[in-house]
This record gives structure tokens, C-alpha cells and sequence, in this order.
């Protein structure tokens, strides 16, 4: 058998960065001969962009699998988000744009954030948490949850931030793994026009003993009734009235622990992910200036990820403070009041720079572009999309209907252990091709291998690997560094194994084919999840499909698809879509991809950070029991598909 991934679609289209784009941005090629020449070189002088307290002699020390990264140096992350910006003069430029669901609205400047931060930075040393420390974040996207973060920064503390959606015991499987002794949380957020509470959780995840929790720190928000025990519950409001307002930032060496983040859970047990804070802000704050062609002092960005997930870390609170960005955040989701939201929020503010998740985007697809037509979208210039591969329609979607037909889309392929942005095209210079990540940034360097660990050719299908030490790469799993060495490097060594098929194509770049537990093998061929999904949507009628190999008495797997129709296709009689698609599937990219069977489904399973989980499908294309389903967000999608499969 071969190790290689059969190679299926083919994509012809190309667009180059508009002229004024490219005229006008501060990025150039320059980079990539640059950090070619001297890679390491090239990220000390990235790392220079910031303030540091004592500068670093050494760049980087490397005992695979353990990198140090400027770790004779000084510096304090806060301090370069906000105090930074406010000495240079900046301190009435906006931090913040915030939009609650309910339509109430805040804005921040950078002067108010580090004023915040610093009270909040002597409340958490009053409430006893000192430097190495750990303190959970359960907060919902409200502005004190990036007070919290660099609260937490600007003392040194560890923050584990934990997505809002989650359960009590979630929520205590990582109080516990992490050892916190701070739990940041709120009374109640507001979320499709109801409040949901968050504060009734902790209160569940904290009581059985044994857990390290002394303090509860409690933002008001929902005015919802909740329970208080004395003596440990503290109001935010009334400690940080009570709060001296200065506050005298420490200096930490460049490797101190920022923060521990559990992985979204696409494929089983979370891990506790280990980032430390130079590297880390040096490579969230390079790559968020050049892929998206930042102008700090013109451009509103707003990037939608959820502050609990990775992206929410790296850019919107690390990367985009760190350059002294303007941004929108927003509480809830976007339909609620009205599908519309996203489109008039994008006007309000006149937003320059967008970056989601595909599956909003073939959300936004599956409602109709009729939405997006009552605002004004021509602030946009630049696009970006992150969290699962976006498949070429959806890519040509969103420049068309969001973007005007002008703007570049930024696909950023990265994960929770990179950090950062890992491979992705810059906007003012690369000519994109849609459904491709592009090429690796400046001063990132990956491979696609074999099985064998050995290059595929351009034109093939194999494993993604980097191939030497990054500034912002995880530096360990918390309390299991042999999980780390198992997990990432015993594949393949000192290369990194990133779990993920990619394909290099006849220009040698790279295109992200889906997880490589999702491979399909059918009669020997290796194919890819990513690529008959994205022949699926692909089809007129077709809003999102997910793909996945069942067990097949004959082929060992067969491809099975389920598939979400348009609004406008809704109507078909559901055996003869099933034909249609079966039919469309096999003249499109060949008759080895035909799927044995094609559900029409109102909904797939997904994490709660959006992503499809393909192992509940797989699971349910064959009948058996599901695995851990923690993380998915709504339980009853599962049980609707499961009664279409009866
Ligand atoms: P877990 O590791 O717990 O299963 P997860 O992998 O979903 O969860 P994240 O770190 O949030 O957790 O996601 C990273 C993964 O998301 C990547 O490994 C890849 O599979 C996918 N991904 C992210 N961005 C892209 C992209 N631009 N194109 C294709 N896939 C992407
Ligand atoms: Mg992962």
C-alpha cells in the first residue's frame, strides 16, 4: 500500500494582492530572503520589536524535544500589550470596540485597559496568587477576560483560560490538571437572547473537595441570581474599587509560563498545552502584522474566535495588543438578534481586516448571501479564515460576497501547539490559490514526509512535520512531558508531527488535507476527508458536507458522506439529492471517490469551537457506541442524524 494520500481536486484559480494592497504595505518578499538566509538571525530581530526589561544574548537553545528561545532575556508581556503603547503616545487610540448581544456597547483605550489591567494586577496579588501560579479564566467574551489574561501576565501568574460553553466536570478536569487556585469567572452572559450563568458551574466543579481553588473572582454581568459562599467568592467590581490603581510590573525571564490551554478536543482527551512568553509574543505579534498587513494606527480588526480557544490567545489578546491594534469583540452569536449582525457590526465600526472559522463562513453560505446586502462591507481589505481546512467554494464565497471580489483570504494553518500562525500566505504579497495554506511564513520551516519520514514529491500527499524549532511552539504538555515526547516527536525525531495530511502541489505549496486519523482508505487509495468534502460543496445545492471512512466488507473503507443542503435546495426530495451528490461526487473527482452512501442532514456534529467532529460520523456510519462526546456542542445534532440512520 502506498503511504502516499491519492491527490483529487484540482484548483486553477489565482489572485494576486491588489495593487494598492501591495503598493502601500510595509510587508514585502524581502522577508522570506531575509529569514532564509539567516533563520535564526531573523527571529531575533523579530523579538527585538519588543520592549524587553534586559535584552537576550543567545536565540535560541535546542535539546530536542526542548527549545529555549531568547531565555537569557528579560521582559513583561502586559507591559508590552498595553504600558508600551501608552508611553509611545497611543494611550487614546481604541483597544476595544465591544459589542454586547443585547446591543449594549463599550469602548476601550489602551490608557483605560492598562489602567484596569494594573488594579486587577494588585486585586489577584491580594487575593494571594503570586508569580508560576495557575488561575482559570471561565469567562464568556466580555472585556474583563482579556483584563484577566494580561492581569495574570503582568504578575507572572499562569492563566488557563476555559471556553465558557463548558460542563462543571470539564471545567474541574482542568482546575485539577492545571492546579489553580484563582478561578476568574461571571454570574451570567448573554447568548441567543437568554442568560445562560456560568457562575452555577463553578459552583458545581468546586464541590466535591480536593481541588487547590481558595478565591472565586465574580464579574457582573447577567444580574442573574446566584449562589455565594462567603469568604471565597469575591466581587470583581467591588475588590477592584477597593484596588490600589498603580502598579509596578516585574520583568520575567523570556521562557516564564504565560499560559496552559487544553486543546479543543477534537480527537479525545484534552492536553494541557505549555506556552511560555517571549517566543510566544515575538512570533502571535510578526505574523499578525504581516499576513494580515496590519496598519495599526487606520486599521479596525476584529478577529471572532472565542477568547477560550487558541485564536482568541494569539489574536486577540497576545498578537494584536502586542502591535497596538484597534479591535472588535463581540459577546454572543451572530444571529442572534438577526442574522444580519456580523454585517452591521462590520459597518458600525468600519472594519478593515475580518478573520473567522470556515464553518461560520458556510454558515453564512448556508443562510444566503441576501444578508450581507443591507450593510456596507467595503471597509473590509483583508480576509482570514483558521480551524479546519476551507474548501475552494467557500474560499471564493467569501472573497465575492463578504470581501467585494477584491479582498485576499488569508487560510492560516496552525494549532494550539504552534502558537502561531504557522503556514499561511502574506496579503500584500502572495498570489492565493483557493483551498491552499499557501506557504510556510518567513522563518517557519515544514515538510510533507512519507511514512518513512522521507519528502513526498510535489504533486503528493503525505504527514505534515516542521522541520526545526519555532519561537512559539509549545514547550511541553503540563505534568506530562512523556505524553509530549509521544505525542509530537516520537514519530519522526527532532521534526515536529503535526497529526494533519497535507499535500505539496507542482509549486511546492502546501495544502491541508484533514487529520490524518480522518484518512480514508479505500481499495488502497488513500484518500482525503478535505478534498471530497470540498468537491460536495462544490455542488450548487450544498451547504457543508463532512466525510468519513466506514469499515466495507469489500473496499475495507467506504467513503460515506453527510451532507447539509442550502436553504434554496431544501426542498428536493432527499433520495433523489442523495443520487445527485453520489452521481456529482464521481464525474467530479472519480469514481475511486463515489460514496457508498450520501445523508441529507439538518446539522453535523461539531466542537465547540466549530469544528466537525468526523470521529462521532465515523462512530455512527458503523453502528457502534460513541466515544467521549464532552466536547461537542449541541447533544442533540447526534441524535437527529442517528434516527436518519435507522
Ligand atoms: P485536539 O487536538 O484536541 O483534537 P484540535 O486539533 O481541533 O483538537 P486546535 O489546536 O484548535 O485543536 O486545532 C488545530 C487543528 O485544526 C489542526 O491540527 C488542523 O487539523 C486544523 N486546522 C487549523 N487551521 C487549519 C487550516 N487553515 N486548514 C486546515 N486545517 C486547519
Ligand atoms: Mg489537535
Amino acid at each position: 500500500m502506498s503511504d502516499h494520500i491519492d491527490h483529487l481536486l484540482t484548483e486553477t484559480r489565482r489572485f494576486a494582492p491588489p495593487e494598492a494592497l501591495a503598493s502601500e504595505s510595509a510587508t514585502d518578499a524581502a522577508l522570506y530572503e531575509r529569514a532564509a538566509d539567516d533563520r535564526l538571525g531573523f527571529w531575533a530581530e523579530q523579538a527585538r520589536e519588543l520592549q524587553w526589561e534586559t535584552p537576550f544574548t543567545e536565540v535560541l537553545d535546542w535539546q530536542p524535544p526542548h527549545a529555549r528561545w531568547f531565555h537569557d532575556g528579560t521582559l513583561n508581556v502586559a507591559v508590552n500589550c498595553l504600558d508600551r503603547h501608552v508611553d509611545a503616545g497611543h494611550g487614546d487610540r481604541v483597544a476595544l470596540h465591544w459589542e454586547g448581544e443585547p446591543g449594549d456597547r463599550r469602548t476601550i483605550t489602551y490608557g483605560e485597559m492598562t489602567a484596569e489591567v494594573k488594579r486587577l494586577a494588585n486585586v489577584l496579588t491580594s487575593l494571594g496568587v503570586r508569580a508560576g501560579d495557575r488561575v482559570a479564566i471561565y469567562l464568556p467574551m466580555l472585556p474583563e477576560a482579556v483584563a484577566a489574561m494580561l492581569a495574570c501576565a503582568r504578575i507572572g501568574a499562569v492563566h488557563t483560560a476555559v471556553f465558557g460553553g463548558f460542563s462543571p466536570s470539564n471545567l474541574r478536569g482542568r482546575i485539577d490538571d492545571a492546579g489553580a487556585k484563582l478561578v476568574i469567572t461571571t454570574d451570567g452572559g448573554h447568548r441567543k437572547g437568554k442568560v445562560f450563568p456560568l457562575k452555577p458551574t463553578v459552583d458545581e466543579a468546586l464541590r466535591e473537595p480536593g481541588h487547590g481553588v481558595t478565591n472565586v473572582l465574580v464579574v457582573r454581568r447577567g444580574e442573574n441570581e446566584i449562589d455565594w459562599v462567603d469568604g471565597r467568592d469575591v466581587w470583581y467590581h467591588e475588590a477592584m474599587a477597593d484596588a490600589e490603581p498603580e502598579h509596578e510590573a516585574e520583568a520575567f525571564p523570556a521562557e516564564h509560563p504565560l499560559f496552559i490551554l487544553y486543546t479543543s478536543g477534537t480527537t479525545g482527551r484534552p492536553k494541557g498545552i505549555l506556552h511560555t512568553s517571549a517566543g510566544y509574543l515575538a512570533q502571535t505579534s510578526f505574523t499578525h502584522r504581516h499576513v494580515f498587513d496590519l496598519k495599526p494606527e487606520t486599521d479596525v480588526y476584529w478577529c471572532t474566535a472565542d477568547i477560550g480557544w487558541v485564536t482568541g490567545h494569539s489574536y486577540i489578546v497576545y498578537g494584536p495588543m502586542a502591535n497596538g491594534t484597534t479591535q472588535v469583540m463581540h459577546e454572543g452569536t451572530f444571529d442572534t438578534p438577526t442574522p444580519e449582525r456580523p454585517w452591521q457590526i462590520i459597518e458600525r465600526y468600519g472594519v478593515t481586516i475580518f478573520y473567522t472559522a470556515p464553518t461560520a463562513i458556510r454558515t453564512f453560505m448556508k443562510l444566503g448571501r441576501q444578508h450581507t446586502h443591507s450593510s456596507d462591507l467595503s471597509s473590509l481589505r483583508v480576509l482570514g479564515t483558521v480551524g479546519e481546512p476551507i474548501n475552494p467554494e467557500a474560499w471564493i464565497w467569501y472573497r465575492d460576497v463578504v470581501g467585494g471580489g477584491t479582498t485576499p483570504v488569508m487560510d492560516t494553518w496552525w494549532q494550539t501547539e504552534t502558537g502561531a500562525i504557522m503556514i499561511s500566505g502574506l496579503a500584500s504579497v502572495t498570489t492565493l490559490k483557493p483551498g491552499s495554506a499557501q506557504v510556510p511564513i518567513p522563518g517557519i520551516e515544514i515538510d510533507v514526509v512519507d511514512d518513512s519520514g522521507a519528502s513526498v514529491d510535489d504533486g503528493d500527499g503525505g504527514l505534515l512535520v516542521v522541520t526545526s524549532p519555532w519561537p512559539s511552539m509549545l514547550r511541553t504538555i503540563w505534568g506530562d512531558d512523556e505524553r509530549y515526547r509521544e505525542t509530537y516527536w516520537e514519530k519522526f525525531g527532532d521534526r515536529y508531527f503535526a497529526g494533519d495530511g497535507a499535500r505539496k502541489d507542482e509549486d511546492g505549496e502546501i495544502w491541508l488535507l484533514g487529520r490524518v486519523d480522518d484518512v480514508m482508505n479505500v481499495s488502497g487509495h488513500r484518500l482525503s476527508t478535505a478534498e471530497i468534502e470540498s468537491s460536495l460543496v462544490a455542488h450548487e445545492g450544498v451547504a457543508e458536507s463532512a466525510v468519513v471512512g466506514a469499515t466495507d466488507a469489500t473496499t475495507g473503507q467506504a467513503v460515506v458522506a453527510f451532507v447539509i443542503l442550502k436553504e434554496s435546495a431544501a426542498h428536493h426530495p432527499v433520495e433523489e439529492a442523495e443520487r445527485i451528490l453520489r452521481q456529482h461526487v464521481a464525474s467530479d473527482i472519480g469514481a475511486i471517490a463515489r460514496s457508498r452512501q450520501v445523508f441529507i442532514v439538518p446539522d453535523l456534529p461539531k466542537t465547540r469551537s466549530g469544528k466537525i467532529m468526523r470521529r462521532l460520523l465515523r462512530d455512527l456510519a458503523e453502528g457502534r457506541d460513541l466515544g467521549d462526546t464532552t466536547t461537542l456542542a449541541d447533544q442533540s445534532v447526534v441524535e437527529a442524524i442517528q434516527s436518519q440512520l435507522r
